[in-house]
């Protein structure tokens, strides 16, 4: 660029000048940009040529855009401070490239305090900023496959904990991808082979996701994602689906008999739940290590702290029942069964509660873990003798008319000496067997068929009935049903859940019921929370009612008063 018309007066000596041994560019210029003086190192830096170095610059056209860029910076950067140091900027060179620039400055004011000059000194810092960030860069990316590598990616999730604590909105989603077989193909196809592996399984990952995502490699054979801006599952579902078709398109052409070749996959989302990064990225594993056992064509697993949580508690609640030698903090609720049409109370459902602690753990929890850990069978016991002892009572005190609904696990009835404990249980507590109903579950029948079977009908000739509990859950089928020695069925309250809005489950509920009375069952309608429910159940005459629209579960104490209600009517 030449810099002409120069301004009278003004010595167009620089060169002499001792600024221009000085390595670092100095310049001086006004607010018109008029270029009052400046060193060889300042026209080196910009661009400017120099011929008449004390030059006024006449249009915009003719201004070196760095000085421009570098002029414009001071004048913000000194409008209320007058001067500051060691600022930087990073311009675009007009060759191309971009420069870095260190820079001392100060705005001299006249006797106005209007701007007479401004003053700068320069140092061209880039290749100082070009080391450091191939230091950064060989600090935060994996030299292998160009990936962030994990010290970014857990920074990287730690601003997007921060973020997503903020603004709600924002969903972010790490995805853990784990290399199958790594170690097998390593040794087998050598190292060379093994880190082409790695970087084409990089690529591939990165070509799939955003750019505003992160992709990493986090271990050997492990790569983790974090994607952000999402709005549900779906999307994260799409992206391992093209990372499995990418992956496996790839390693089908290859000539090695590779095509197995794939990644498990954990995905952790929404991550809002956690506080650390590392706790993410250990759930993230624990969600591979769940993936790697999945037979789902994604081969892959979400995982939610709400389930780690969950799965904490069942470990120590599962702790706590192996430990357990009695049953002081058991102790059963019973929910009336009502004929709908009066009201009246027909029968109880016995349901166990467990105290534990300041808390109540509800039996959908604590029974399953009974039935791994093996207390059920003395829990069972409790359930069934505490029944007998209740209703024994209500029998005597009441001169009760009811029945009484006793849960029992499917564990209890495979269990060979079942009948004779049910029996001594009726004889020391001496209730009438009539007055007592089994439930039990579908999955019963699955087990040792015979066994069940046999224990079931040794206990019927005593007087007990059993009932077919949540029916409709399990397998179902209706010519099964011929050869289950049960009385009575209850269906489940998935049913009535649905029969609102769902058509067909108020066909199949109608035909359900009607096949049942027809067979002789009695049947129980579980779970009912509205009268619109019961509206849609048809002829209420053969029917009985289990659900909150009637009676919640109620303890031993309140179920008394309302038999003590009913004998005084
Ligand atoms: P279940 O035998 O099907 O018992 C009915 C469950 O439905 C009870 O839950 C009851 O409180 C609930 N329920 C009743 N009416 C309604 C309603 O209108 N709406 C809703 N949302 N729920 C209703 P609970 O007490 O939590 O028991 C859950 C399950 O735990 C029982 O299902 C049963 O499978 C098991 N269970 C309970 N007590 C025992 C027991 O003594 N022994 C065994 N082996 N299992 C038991
Ligand atoms: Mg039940
Ligand atoms: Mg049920």
């Amino acid at each position: 660029m030449q810099l002409t018309a120069l301004k009278t007066g003004e010595k167009a000596m620089l060169s002499h000048d001792i600024l221009d041994n000085f390595s670092e560019g100095f310049c001086r210029w006004t607010p018109d940009w008029r270029l009052l003086k400046a060193n060889a190192a300042f026209f080196r830096l910009t661009g400017l040529k120099a011929e008449s170095p004390f030059s006024e610059i006449p249009d915009a056209d003719k201004r070196s855009f760095t000085f421009y860029e570098l002029g414009s910076a001071v004048a913000r950067q000194t409008e209320n401070l007058d001067s500051v140091d060691n600022f930087e900027l990073r311009l675009a060179r007009e060759t191309g490239g971009h420069c870095w620039l260190n820079i001392n400055a100060r705005r001299v004011p006249d006797a106005n305090g209007q701007t007479s000059y401004y003053e700068a000194y320069i140092r061209d810092t880039t290749d100082l900023k070009l080391r450091e960030a191939e230091l950064s860069h060989r600090t935060f990316y994996d030299h292998l496959t160009g990936l962030a590598n994990r010290d970014l990616f857990v920074d990287r999730i730690q601003m997007a904990l921060q973020t997503s604590k903020r603004r709600k909105e924002i969903r972010y989603a790490v995805l853990s991808f784990d290399l199958r077989h790594f170690k097998t193909i390593n040794q087998h196809y050598g190292r060379s082979f093994g880190n082409m592996l790695l970087r084409h399984t990089a690529a591939t990952i990165r070509s799939c996701c955003r750019e505003a995502d992160t992709v990493a490699r986090t271990a050997s054979d492990e790569f983790g994602v974090l994607l952000q801006g999402l709005e549900d599952g779906a999307q994260i579902v799409k992206i391992i689906k093209r990372v499995h078709a990418k992956l496996n398109a790839s390693f089908s052409a290859w000539e090695q008999n590779i095509n197995s070749v794939t990644v498990d996959v954990g995905v952790i989302f929404p991550i809002t739940d956690y506080n650390k990064p590392e706790s993410v990225l250990r759930d993230a594993d624990i969600a591979v290590e769940r993936a790697k056992g999945t037979r789902n064509q994604l081969r892959c697993k979400f995982f939610s702290r709400r389930r780690l949580e969950e799965a904490r508690k069942h470990l120590s609640l599962s702790a706590v029942l192996q430990e357990k030698r009695n049953v002081e903090d058991f102790y059963l609720d019973y929910q009336p069964i009502v004929r709908p049409l009066d009201g009246e109370v027909h029968s109880f459902e016995t349901l166990v509660r467990w105290k534990h602690g300041d808390a109540i753990v509800p039996p959908s929890v604590f029974i399953p873990i009974a039935e791994e850990t093996g207390f059920i069978d003395r829990l069972g016991d409790f359930v069934i003798e505490e029944s007998c002892r209740q209703m024994h009572c209500w029998q005597e005190k009441y001169d009760a008319n009811v029945r009484l609904h006793v849960n029992i696990s499917p564990h209890q009835l495979v269990i060979p000496t079942f009948p004779e404990k049910v029996l001594a249980m009726l004889y020391r507590t001496g209730v009438d067997a009539s007055r007592l109903l089994f439930e039990v579950t579908e999955s019963a029948f699955l087990r040792d068929f015979e066994r069940v079977l046999y224990n079931i009908n040794a206990v019927r000739k005593h007087g007990i009935q059993f009932c077919l509990d949540d029916f409709g859950t399990g397998y179902s089928s209706l010519s099964y049903l011929r050869h289950l020695p049960i009385e009575c069925l209850k269906i489940d309250r998935s049913f009535v859940n649905d029969l609102e809005r769902d058509e067909k489950s108020r066909i199949l509920l109608r035909h359900i019921l009607s096949i049942g009375t027809d067979m002789g069952y009695s049947i129980v309608v579980e779970g009912v929370e509205r009268q619109t429910q019961i509206n849609l159940l048809g002829d209420l005459s053969r029917l009985l009612i289990q659900g909150y629209y009637f009676y919640r579960p109620l303890s031993a104490v309140s179920a008394a008063a309302l038999l003590e209600l009913r004998k005084e009517q």
